[in-house]
């Protein structure tokens, strides 16, 4: 609804004047309300007592908008975000399924890289534009939100950010995972992705030095308690490009005979240089895991839930092993049925016992969800009962994250009694309830164990 509209409708219908903040706080609340129920917002304020002040009014809608949560506990206020609604962006670049570089812009420095010449193998044709820095050039071009997915590639000489904890979150549980930074930026369009508003550039962002990144790891390892787990998929796909990039043609070797576990995590089928590899133990590829419906509707450019399961199944069969990761669980009043439905589909073609499993529901940032709002207008993902968690991150409330994690556990038990299920970006209590596996270090003295 027009918000002059609505400002006409409240004044007609109830005994007050909004000012501008509340305002703006009933056409959020009555914008979400309409995307639930798939109403109209004319027919949520026709439903409303008449005369109402502002504090019964905005109470009546919070109570629509978050069923759950109102049952459960009283909602404070200051846990709701309730910002003016974005405009859509207009020409938003869509990515495609097959990945192609418009241009590629590479660093004088790792002008004669393999990398580079890997790309000109592939992608004859394509433009390329030598700069100085990654940096300086980011300087001088500005981008606008809807160029983000402008598929150009800058390949660069990586400096100092290759190796480092993972971040985890504030008041919860960290994981003990290390990230190699193999790049920044992904060919795959998933609307809940973070990047989205952490990056400032269109593209996708390639290290062409990774010797270096050996270097650094070998004295690292002499320096902490091995094993660690390691992995690459933190600020990309760790395969979506490697079919171009062959990363995994360097880092599975280097890595196949160290005292570590490392992973490449993943939504792609591209597993052509998996399969020429020898594969091993301490090699776990991972799959990103959504139901097909949301997979279709969320995850564009990526491919389908079965092709993930397929390239898995092969991946399996060729000696790796094989890791998968519920993240983001999105609730629905449909959750349990598809995500139920995804594991019996995972199960009949996957033998356990996996690397591990890990669980997650959906969280954000607030500006991640006004990207998203901005990119991607048809989503409903953030319309669910998102409540501002204690490390400031949109959330499902404890009681609810604590239903999906214990039921998504109970069901993967029942195929699966050995593999190792654990939480990402949770809090102690919450790792408890799923039992043995309640640290980091737990699973990889299991996965490594003989
Ligand atoms: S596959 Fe991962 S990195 Fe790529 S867009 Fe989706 S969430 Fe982001």
């Amino acid at each position: 609804m027009d918000t002059n509209k609505l400002l006409q409708t409240i004044k007609d219908r109830f005994s007050f004047r909004p000012n501008r903040n509340q305002l703006q706080e009933l056409d959020r609340l009555v914008f979400e309300i309409s995307r639930r129920e798939k109403l109209s917002p004319e027919k949520i304020i026709a439903d409303l007592p008449e005369n109402i002040r502002f504090s019964r009014l905005k109470n009546l809608l919070i109570g629509r908008r978050f069923p759950l949560a109102t049952k459960q506990e009283k909602i404070s206020t200051h846990g709701l975000f309730l910002n003016e609604l974005p405009k859509p962006l207009v020409d938003n670049w869509q990515p495609k399924r097959e990945f192609k570089p418009l241009k590629i812009l590479v660093e004088k420095e790792a002008k004669q890289s393999q990398l580079l010449k890997n790309f000109q193998n592939h992608c004859s044709g394509v433009e390329i534009e030598e700069i100085k820095l990654y940096s300086d050039y980011l300087k001088k071009h500005k981008f606008a939100l809807n160029e983000l997915k402008k598929p150009y590639i800058f390949i660069v000489k990586e400096r100092w950010d290759f190796l480092k904890p993972c971040p985890c979150t504030k008041y919860h549980l960290g994981c003990g995972y290390w990230i190699l930074n193999l790049g920044f930026g992904c060919p795959y369009d998933c609307s809940y992705c973070f990047l989205q508003h952490y990056t400032n550039s269109p593209g996708i962002v390639l290290p062409a030095n990774l010797e270096d990144f050996f270097e650094q790891f070998d004295k690292f390892s002499q320096k902490i308690k091995l094993p660690i787990r390691i992995g690459t998929g933190e600020f990309c796909d760790s395969l979506a490009l490697d079919q171009i990039a062959g990363y995994s043609k360097m880092l599975i070797p280097y890595f196949q005979n160290k005292n570590v576990l490392f992973e490449l995590k993943t939504k792609s089928t591209n597993i052509k240089n998996l399969l020429d590899l020898r594969a091993s133990k301490n090699i776990i590829i991972s799959w990103s895991l959504s139901p097909e419906k949301l997979a279709g509707s969320e995850e564009l450019a990526a491919p389908g839930l079965n092709q993930r399961l397929q390239a898995a199944q092969k991946i399996q069969a060729a000696g790796y092993s094989i890791g998968f990761h519920f993240d983001p669980i999105i609730y629905s009043p449909t959750w349990e049925n598809d995500y139920q439905d995804l594991l019996k589909s995972l199960y009949q073609q996957l033998k356990p016992p996996l690397a591990w499993i890990s669980l997650g529901t959906l969280r954000s940032n607030r500006r991640l969800k006004t990207v998203c709002e901005q990119r991607f207008p048809e989503s409903n993902i953030f319309y669910g009962e998102l409540l501002t968690g204690e490390d400031g991150k949109l959330r499902y409330p404890e009681f609810l994250r604590q239903e999906i994690y214990q039921k998504m556990a109970g069901w993967i038990r029942q195929y699966d009694s050995k593999t190792p299920v654990y939480l990402c970006m949770e809090n102690k209590s919450l790792w408890k309830t799923l039992g043995e596996f309640d640290s980091s270090k737990k699973i990889e003295k299991y996965i490594l164990s003989p």
